[in-house]
């Protein structure tokens, strides 16, 4: 017997829920169309909120990192030592968050589960909202502190939790912009509760940098709590159109990201690919408002037309257009007909959302046209 024939079982029972994934293999950039097996579709899929990954300036930054700096990055900054190209972007991070200091990980992903796992352990808590993001999940469980998750944005909720007590440090977390959701954390609330009780704050805010706040620097910058936030997590791979993961905050606090972060510590620094096309993309951030005054004209145009069809469309507050649906079957169903009609845009099923709320997620890109929100939601008709 193979001993991995557990595994094909448990796949035919993913295809029986329709939970089974497979992704397509996509034969251009992550731009505003893409070809997907000869055909050209409109990407209502992609987090290049800006277009700024397939943006001519950032690709030739990409390129001459690569030229200057070489392939690979080659250990971890603590073994190799921290390039000044790293470092330089490390400080335009910070300078950009209001933050004394920033600290560059390969991924968002990394960050998160560094970030969480420094500032708490056993004996600790950590309060999160049920919908933060898988990697905020992961890092609270793998923090070893105890877990107490809140309602959905209840600051309600949240309070009578926090007020419990009856541990050494309390950690509050949550995504600025939700992922799925597109909606944006009562963060004002957040930080009185968090002051009120003395707990540290962590705000990821992966789908808002760059999207929200009027210089781009995300949801805390939306509210005005710019250096009100302990811990400000964001990543490079989204609307900075490149990949890695970064904390902002104080000097303290990044002085200690560097000494316990083990995802930052343990792993290799990002390419210099990575950090040069990102670097580019923070100064088109700055420069070019424009970007984001268009991304909220597509948002309003598409979800105005999708909900003039009869859909259910959950009002974002970035880039993100949820259109619910329900069951995970017809969520496919519906990304399939989007499909059919020149649309790729992505199911999205459980584990990545509750059961039963099911949804094709949307997202639009600066650099789409009208002509391309109009084929989208032509698509929905
Ligand atoms: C995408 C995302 C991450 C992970 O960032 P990567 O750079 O893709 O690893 C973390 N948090 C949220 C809310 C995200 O949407």
């Amino acid at each position: 017997m193979d001993p991995l024939d557990w595994i094909d079982d448990e796949l035919d029972e993913l295809r029986r829920q329709s939970l089974f994934r497979d992704p397509a293999v996509v034969s251009s950039a992550a731009g505003t169309e893409i070809e997907i097996d000869g055909r050209r579709y409109i990407s209502a899929a992609s987090n290049n909120y800006l277009g700024l990954a397939d943006d001519r300036r950032v690709v030739a930054a990409a390129v001459n990192a690569v030229e200057r700096w070489g392939s690979g990055s080659g250990a971890s900054p603590l073994v190799s030592g921290l390039t000044e190209l790293e470092r330089s972007l490390e400080r335009s991070l910070a300078e950009f968050k209001g933050c004394d200091d920033a600290v560059i990980f390969s991924s968002g992903f990394l960050a998160n589960l560094g970030c969480v796992q420094a500032l708490v352990g056993a004996g600790d808590v950590v309060f999160s909202d049920e919908l933060n993001h898988a990697s905020i999940i992961d890092a609270c469980r793998l923090s070893r502190a105890r877990v107490s998750i809140y309602r959905h944005c209840d600051l309600e909720h949240l309070r009578s939790l926090v007020s419990a007590g009856g541990h050494r440090r309390a950690l509050i977390v949550t995504d600025s912009v939700f992922s799925m959701d597109g909606d944006l954390a009562p963060l004002p609330g957040i930080v009185e509760i968090a002051r009120e009780c003395g707990a540290m704050t962590m705000v990821d805010e992966a789908h808002a940098t760059g999207v929200i706040g009027a210089g781009g620097g995300g949801g805390i910058e939306h509210f005005g709590l710019t250096g009100q936030v302990d811990a400000v997590m964001g990543t490079l791979s989204k609307a900075l159109g490149s990949a890695g993961g970064f904390v902002a905050g104080s000097a303290v606090l990044t002085s200690w990201m560097r000494n316990k972060a083990r995802s930052l510590i343990f792993d290799t620094a990002p390419a210099p690919a990575a950090l040069g096309g990102a670097a580019a993309a923070l100064e088109i951030v700055k420069s070019e408002p424009e970007r984001r005054a268009r991304l909220r004209s597509l948002r309003q145009l598409v979800t105005t037309g999708i909900r003039a069809l009869g859909y259910e469309v959950a009002e974002g507050a970035a880039a993100v257009i949820p259109v619910m649906v329900g069951d995970a079957d017809a969520a496919l169903d519906l990304a399939a007909a989007l499909r059919e009609n020149g649309v790729f845009a992505p199911a999205i099923r459980p584990p990545s959302v509750a059961a039963g709320t099911a949804r094709v997620r949307l997202t639009v890109m600066a650099t789409h046209t009208d002509a391309h929100a109009e084929q989208i939601v032509a698509a929905f008709a």
